[in-house]
């Protein structure tokens, strides 16, 4: 029998502000069961553009919204889309989920948007950064200021994001930027920023929660995941990062050659986490 894949834990559906049309759920569920993937979480994006109660971005003064294609997110429109899924695939197990941008900094409107779930998978993300008082995409920052700068910025941003936030399970692309490090700066090496990856991945794992492998973005090494071990990381995730059919489960061979190469293994679970 080949291989069973792992869960693809980071898919973005229609209902993600992003996709542009480009994709449905039916077609994604379609193409996880033709793939042998044995379950999908659809996260969809959960971005806010305002401030909320309780939002902690209010008080520091940074205008919020750094993309003007940003979109609220139709719970319910979506969870209804989850169901119709759900019983046309009744052999492919179908999580909800989100991903929350910059969690630690809308707390207030995250809180309300999650008490109106079931989000059976939750992930924390950083996309934006702070920049002469607003939030833009961080990698716009590389246009401004060294590569290495936005890397170590970024990175210290998302163990404020761990530490400031209890609200996800996952920490999604934990090195985001990474995709679109300069071709002019030479190769990426992780190890030029282990003692950050290292803050980031510390403040994670004591907090007993979970590192995701995002095979969208360039694929971490077997070193880093050694790092997350190190550090008390004990489950992985595997996400795709998808926003067409195509790309879901996409280069997860590689993913787990790597996971597996530093001590992860799937569990008894085949749609649970992999773990030391
Ligand atoms: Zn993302
Ligand atoms: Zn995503």
């Amino acid at each position: 029998m080949p291989p069973v894949l792992p869960a693809d834990n980071h898919v973005h559906s229609q209902w993600s502000y992003d996709t542009f049309g480009r994709v449905s759920m039916v077609d994604e569920c379609q193409r996880a069961l033709d793939l042998g993937v044995p379950a999908v979480a659809f996260t969809e994006h959960l971005d806010f553009t305002n401030y909320g109660p309780g939002d902690a971005i209010a008080a520091s003064g940074i205008k919020p919204g750094w993309w003007d294609a940003t979109r609220p997110l139709d719970v319910t429109g979506y969870l209804a889309s989850i169901e119709e899924c759900r019983h046309r695939f009744p052999s492919l197990r179908i999580l909800s989920g989100v991903e929350a941008g910059e969690p630690h900094l809308f707390a207030g409107s995250l809180g309300a948007v999650l008490a109106a779930g079931p989000f059976d998978r939750v992930l924390g993300s950083l996309h934006a950064l702070a920049w002469e008082g607003r939030q833009v995409n961080s990698s716009s920052l590389f246009r401004i200021l060294a590569p290495a700068d936005v890397m170590r910025r970024y990175l210290a941003e998302v163990a404020a994001l761990v530490k400031g936030s209890d609200a996800f399970e996952i920490l999604a692309h934990l090195d985001y930027p990474r995709r679109h490090w300069p071709a002019g700066a030479g190769p990426y090496a992780e190890s030029d920023f282990e003692e950050e990856y290292r803050a980031v991945l510390r403040a994670l794992a004591s907090s007993g929660r979970v590192l995701e492998l995002n095979t969208y973005s360039p694929l971490a090494s077997v070193t880093l995941l050694r790092w997350w071990r190190d550090e008390g990381g004990a489950a992985v995730s595997f996400g795709s990062d998808a926003h067409v059919a195509s790309r879901v489960a996409d280069k997860f061979r590689q993913a787990v050659e790597i996971a597996e190469a530093a001590g992860f293994g799937r569990g008894g679970d085949p749609a649970g986490f992999w773990r030391r």
